[in-house]
Order: C-alpha cells, then sequence, then structure tokens
C-alpha cells in the first residue's frame, strides 16, 4: 500500500539522521531564539491536552522508558510502576496486585469493582517487548521520542500503546466514579514475545480466578489505514497455530578437492526448491469467509470480483492465485510453510556432512498439525530428509464474535471511523490469547488503533500521536459501553 510522503521520509534512515543532526545545528546557531520558541511551542502543545491524554502519554512515557525486553529486561519495575500509579489513583490494596514468579519478571492484575450484575471483563496487554538494538535505529529505542506526528520507542506498537491506555482509562474511570455494572479487570502481563510461560501462563494456572472473565480485549487488531483513511476496523477471533520443523540431511562428506555427485547442501537444497513450488490446500475457515466477505465490500472491483470468485461454490484458479499472490490476504487463505533458518557444512574446505533448516510453519485453525507434516514431507519429496518436531505447538479455538459485543464495537467503532466496517480476523502470529482461548476466556485482539505500516518487532517502532490518543479514546468509551448498566 502507498505510504504518504512523510511515512517515506521519515523511514529512510539517512534522512532522518539527517533531520536529527539539521535539528541540532541550528540549535547551537539560534539556541536563544528556540528556547523561547520551543517553549511557546511546549505550552502550546500542553494546550492542546486533555487531560485524560495528558496522563495517557506520561503512561505510555514511563513504559517505553522501562527496558522491558523478555529476556534482559525489567517487567517486574513496569508492574510497580503502573502499580503505584493505580494506587496513588485511589485503587484499594486487594484490587492492585503485582506478581513476580521470578527476579524481573512481573505481572500486574488490577480490579475496577462493578455492582457485579454480569461476569467481568478482562482487558489485556503485555509489558515485555522483543529486543531493540540501539545501534539499530535511528532514535534511542528506551526513550520515548516524539517527532513528525509519531510515538517512537520500542513497544510503540506491541504493546505498550494498550498497556498505558488501559491503565490511564482505568485511572479516568476511577476518578469519575464510574460504577460499572461488571467487575473491570486489567492485566499486564511478562513474557509474551517468549511464549508467556511466566505471564499469562503463570496467572492462569496460579491465579485463575483472579482474571476470570467472560470475554478477553487484547492486542491484534488494529483499525486499517488505507491512503490515510480507515479502510477496515479488524477485530481478531483467531490465531494460526506455529509449528517449527527442523530439517536435516546427513552424508559420508570427505575432501572438497574430491567433490562428488552425493552432497548434503545441494539435496537439502533441492527440497528446499521444490518447497517453494508447493502451496498448501486454499482452505478458508469461516473466520476467513467473514472476514473475506467484508472485506469484498470495500476492495477495488478487480479484487472484490476475485474474493466473491473465492467464497462461491465454483472458485476460479486464476482469481485465486491472484489473491494468493497478495501477502496480506495469501496468510489468511492457507497454511503457510517457509524456511528461515539454514546451516551445513563444517569446514571451508570440506565436503558437507550435515545440512539442516528450520521450516516456520503457520498452520490454519482446525487443519492438523500431523497432515501439515505429511504434506511438508510429500513436499519436500526426498526421504533422506529427515523432518522432526522439536517443540509442541499449542492450538486454540477461534472466538465466537457474539452480537452484543459486536454490536458495542460497531456503535463505537462508528463514533470514530464512519464507514469502516468491522472485519473478524484470524493473525498469522501468535499472541497471549490462545492460552486464554484454550482456558475458556474468548478472547478478541481489538485495539482500535489506526495504523498504515507493521512496525512490530522491527527497528524505529512508532505509533501515529493521533492514532495514539483516539484508540485510547475509543477503548475508554467501548469498555464502558461493555460495562455500564442497562
Ligand atoms: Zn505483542
Amino acid at each position: 500500500m502507498p505510504l504518504t510522503p512523510s511515512i517515506e521520509l521519515a523511514r529512510s534512515r539517512p534522512v532522518l539522521r539527517r533531520l536529527v543532526r539539521r535539528g541540532a545545528a541550528t540549535a547551537i546557531c539560534v539556541a536563544g531564539f528556540l528556547t523561547v520558541a520551543s517553549g511557546l511551542m511546549r505550552l502550546a502543545h500542553a494546550e492542546t491536552l486533555s487531560a485524560p491524554q495528558q496522563l495517557a502519554k506520561d503512561i505510555f512515557k514511563e513504559l517505553i522508558e522501562i527496558n522491558t525486553a523478555s529476556e534482559t529486561g525489567d517487567t517486574g519495575r513496569a508492574a510497580d510502576a503502573m502499580a503505584a500509579r493505580l494506587r496513588a489513583a485511589g485503587f484499594g490494596a486487594r484490587d492492585v496486585e503485582v506478581f513476580k514468579p521470578a527476579p524481573r519478571k512481573g505481572n500486574l492484575v488490577a480490579r475496577l469493582r462493578g455492582t457485579g450484575a454480569r461476569k467481568p471483563i478482562l482487558l489485556l496487554a503485555h509489558l515485555d517487548v522483543v529486543p531493540a538494538n540501539p545501534g539499530d535505529w535511528s532514535l534511542d529505542p528506551f526513550k520515548f521520542t516524539e517527532m513528525e506526528g509519531y510515538f517512537y520507542g520500542r513497544g510503540a506498537s506491541d504493546d505498550k500503546n494498550m498497556a498505558a491506555a488501559f491503565t490511564a482509562n482505568f485511572i479516568r474511570y476511577k476518578k469519575e466514579g464510574f460504577k460499572p455494572d461488571r467487575d473491570i479487570i486489567l492485566a499486564l502481563t511478562a513474557d509474551e514475545e517468549i511464549g508467556g510461560g511466566l505471564g499469562v501462563q503463570w496467572l492462569l494456572k496460579n491465579h485463575r480466578d483472579l482474571i476470570d472473565a467472560e470475554f478477553a480485549l487484547n492486542e491484534g487488531g488494529a483499525v486499517l489505514l488505507r491512503g490515510g483513511k480507515p479502510f477496515r476496523v479488524n477485530v481478531q477471533i483467531a490465531e494460526k497455530t506455529t509449528v517449527n520443523y527442523r530439517l536435516e540431511v546427513t552424508n559420508r562428506g570427505g575432501h572438497s578437492a574430491s567433490p562428488r555427485s552425493d552432497n548434503a547442501i545441494y539435496q537439502l537444497a533441492e527440497g528446499l526448491t521444490r518447497l517453494s513450488k508447493f502451496s498448501f490446500p486454499v482452505n478458508p475457515s469461516p473466520t476467513t469467509r467473514a472476514f473475506f466477505e467484508r472485506v469484498a465490500e470495500i476492495e477495488t472491483p478487480r479484487t472484490a470480483a476475485d474474493i466473491r470468485s473465492l467464497l462461491s461454490s465454483n472458485p476460479d484458479a486464476a482469481a485465486i492465485a491472484r489473491l494468493l499472490a497478495n501477502v496480506a490476504y495469501n496468510s489468511q487463505l492457507h497454511t503457510t510453510c517457509v524456511p528461515t533458518l539454514l546451516e551445513g557444512g563444517h569446514a571451508a574446505n570440506a565436503l558437507p556432512q550435515t545440512a539442516r533448516a528450520t521450516v516456520n510453519c503457520r498452520i490454519v485453525p482446525g487443519e492438523s498439525v500431523e497432515d501439515v507434516r505429511t504434506m511438508l514431507v510429500r513436499a519436500l519429496g526426498d526421504d533422506q530428509i529427515s523432518v522432526s518436531q522439536p517443540s509442541q505447538p499449542t492450538t486454540s479455538p477461534p472466538s465466537v464474535l457474539n452480537e452484543s459485543l459486536l454490536g458495542a464495537i460497531e456503535k463505537t467503532a462508528a463514533e470514530f471511523w464512519p464507514g469502516a466496517p468491522i472485519t473478524p480476523t484470524m493473525v498469522a502470529g501468535s499472541t497471549d490469547g490462545r492460552y486464554l482461548r484454550n482456558a475458556g476466556i474468548p478472547t478478541y485482539g481489538h485495539s482500535g488503533l489506526a495504523t498504515a505500516e507493521e512496525r512490530a518487532h522491527g527497528k524505529d517502532e512508532r505509533v501515529l500521536v493521533k492514532s495514539f490518543f483516539e484508540s485510547t479514546e475509543y477503548l475508554y468509551r467501548l469498555v464502558k459501553r461493555l460495562s455500564e448498566a442497562k
């Protein structure tokens, strides 16, 4: 999708660096003027933020600036910081708890008490982030930076924006004296990026009662912008299952001065080449069909016609091929398997005795892991390529999007993005949601964060300033709508 000029500009690291350098030089030349000017700008800026916006921004900044990289950072500190804010806002000790199952690992669970007329809602966001190497970034990843309409920092879009929005909204409800008709639970978790072992899984195992809810709102469903305009509002209701397979070819090896036709690297490479030409059968689940029905209403005429063909009883092969060529639609339509790691040989002057590859598969819910393995082995087309599976995957069922939740989402979304359809989606990645779903808590990925790009896990992660405030307000109204006495 085309990027706006400003996005394109900031995307280029040298340009960004130049902008930063030029800014520094200017500051030295006209420091006096700038001090006054920036003071005025700060004043003007402060005036434009409402008190709830300022609070959300302060919390967002505090979270970004605590390094919570899953392996090396400290989610305990972040959980403590959020707990301190909630307690200062009037939440009692029994309604804010921080659990630290290991050093530097923290989970916060807080509760806004309601009348108890209905089962609680769980608001879930993870505190940990994937690592960020400052050398790879144009800006310090652990410093909250506002520039050219964006907030930058590791976790800006995954998932500290949501953690900040939920926490700020919790404080706002408390200050207003809002009395919901059901408890609203906030859980900020550790370790989502590395499997959730000491995060949501730990909470489910040890404090299930504290997070038990009718359903949960979680990350994983944004508002997609196309050409700067809201295109669709995603609600993630299903996740693919991730399985890694390890491929290996062994060979007796020998001296590289005497090569033979049998060679472990060639043999593995040929299998992988056959895999590259293989496409898993198109298998749109009910979620995917519902998704495409909505998308057909807003797509370009050509793509809409292709989608209608897909959904018909007799799909046209050329239409399917065009949809599979679209990266975003490809992952929705079927299981995919792609090599992600490769290694082989032991010396530059020796014939390889082993060649190995990791193939990462994303399996559509409902398909069996065993069937996918069988198809993978067949696609590799060589029984000397061994295929093993080092770890057991976690499959999870889709969550049913019920009418009352959908109704509240439609009503609230219309206030922010009129005309953009609500689209139920399946993500090709995985989140904490799969554990909640398996524990019987239907989970919906729905952030209300409008975005035109995907920088989560990448460099210069950022969110639009406007989108951050908008999503915070959206979640504020949506959660209220879902918990107001009728
Ligand atoms: Zn995330």
